[in-house]
């Protein structure tokens, strides 16, 4: 390869806005991944409806509508994101913890209450 369509290579690459490094060295969201506290827990909202509530997900670093819309799809319920917030209608705490664990967020990061 010519050393220019090198150099235009570099510049073309995406790059990550928090850390700087073209997008597939870096390792934010992976990092981000172990380093949430995220809280899943019940609430009772509209007609004493159970609604599955997480919090604690950057949503600079985390899709959290793509992730809404694989839970939903997954589980089967309704949801939605909203202000760094994930609904799911429906107790779905359980569920919700193996599936983010499945994602490659750290178990321990993970408060289920
Ligand atoms: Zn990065």
């Amino acid at each position: 390869m010519h050393v220019s369509e090198i150099i235009a290579g570099i510049f073309v690459a995406e790059v990550c806005p928090v850390c700087g490094l073209p997008k597939d060295l870096c390792v934010c969201e992976e990092l981000e991944k172990q380093q949430s506290r995220i809280v899943v827990r019940l609430e009772m909202r509209r007609f004493r409806k159970p609604t599955t509530v997480l919090e604690g997900m950057d949503p600079k670093h985390i899709d959290l509508s793509q992730l809404a819309s694989n839970m939903k799809r997954k589980f089967a319920c309704g949801g939605t994101a909203k202000d760094g917030v994930i609904l799911l209608q429906g107790d779905h705490r359980d569920e919700v913890k193996d599936y983010l664990e499945g994602q490659g967020f750290g178990a321990d990061s993970i408060e289920v209450q």
